[in-house]
């Protein structure tokens, strides 16, 4: 049995098939696969199995004319972010245009993006269309910053990546307005090698310094640990095997949301209220992102 303290990263890229590849490779614990050409594969892999949420992770803003601007606000798009402040500026993740662009390639309000899309990422986004036009303009991470507070905070996406355990995880994930990928105990089997052949816990902060409770805490992870592998031994899959598996179990969740989003989970989760383990995480990503110049 391993322990590991809670700890974070951000995953931070512009370019849409390494992030992609990065956030789902965390669901499958096969980062070990990455190379230089392994995200293109990886991406095409993610459409082919409709594994859509992976797409998520990875956003678009566009500055658009006010004609379609307007269009855009009329039909009511779900997931689609609209504001017209400094000016007329758009927002989705790769996932809400992809499925778009599945079922309708020739929705005229939308071909402007379909146009910048199949230029650049013409694996992703193949018609038989010809040229489009392409009169909107991506707007780069720097030039999201540079926004005034109130267009940044509804725009820019920020995407994490926590170590915590399974209970901590469970509460992370009732946050409905971010996307998520999470390491699954269904496709991960701690006996292979690759885990070391243990499985990974987080103690809690308010037992790991205690010494009696540590010996408690470390003799249920212990029975647990080979109850797993006594299943995994009786030729149960990793994915029944799990239900033996403790709430202290390591796991890696990758969150992305927009500024405005994280503000409401740090208020939440960095109150007195909130559970320690979790506001110590919280605590550390919210001075993460005072740093960064997420948040002030
Ligand atoms: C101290 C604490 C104790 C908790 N205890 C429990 C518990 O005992 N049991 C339990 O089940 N959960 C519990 N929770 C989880 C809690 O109920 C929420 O699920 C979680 O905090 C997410 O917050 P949220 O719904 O405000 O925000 P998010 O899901 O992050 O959504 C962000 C905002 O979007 C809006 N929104 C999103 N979805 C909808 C919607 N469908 N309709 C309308 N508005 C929407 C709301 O304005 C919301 O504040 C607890 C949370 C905390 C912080």
């Amino acid at each position: 049995m391993i322990v590991v303290k809670p700890s974070f990263e951000e995953i931070d890229s512009e370019d849409l098939y390494r992030k992609v590849e990065r956030c789902g490779r965390v669901c499958y614990k096969s980062e070990n696969l990455i190379t230089e050409e392994s995200a293109k594969i990886f991406v095409k892999k993610i459409l082919n199995n409709h594994h859509g949420a992976v797409l998520e992770h990875f956003s678009f803003a566009f500055k658009v004319d006010e004609k379609l601007y307007e269009a855009l606000e009329r039909e009511h798009y779900p997931f689609i972010t609209l504001s017209n402040i400094s000016f007329p500026l758009v927002s989705f993740n790769l996932r809400t245009i992809v499925d778009h662009y599945q079922k309708e390639k020739n929705n005229a309000t939308l071909a402007p993006f379909y146009g910048y899309l199949e230029k650049r990422y013409p694996d992703i986004f193949c018609s038989s269309q010809g040229d489009r036009s392409e009169e909107v303009y991506c707007l780069s991470k720097d030039e999201l910053m540079n926004l005034k507070a109130e267009e940044r905070d509804k725009h820019l996406k920020v995407t994490i990546k926590v170590i915590t355990d399974r209970g901590i995880s469970h509460e992370l994930v009732r946050h409905r307005l971010c996307s998520f990928a999470q390491e699954s105990t269904r496709y991960c089997n701690y006996a292979k090698d690759k885990f070391s052949s243990q499985i990974t816990v987080v103690c809690p902060i308010s037992i790991k310094d205690d010494e009696k409770k540590y010996a408690l805490f470390e003799k249920a992870m212990q029975e647990a640990e080979k109850s797993y592998f006594d299943l995994l031994e009786a030729s149960q899959s990793p994915q029944v095997a799990r239900s033996v598996l403790p709430t202290a179990l390591k796991t890696e969740l990758v969150m992305t949301a927009t500024i405005e989003e994280w503000r409401l989970i740090f208020d939440l989760r960095t109150a007195v209220s909130a559970h320690p383990d979790c506001r110590y995480l919280m605590e550390m990503v919210k001075e993460y992102f005072i740093r960064k110049g997420y948040i002030v």
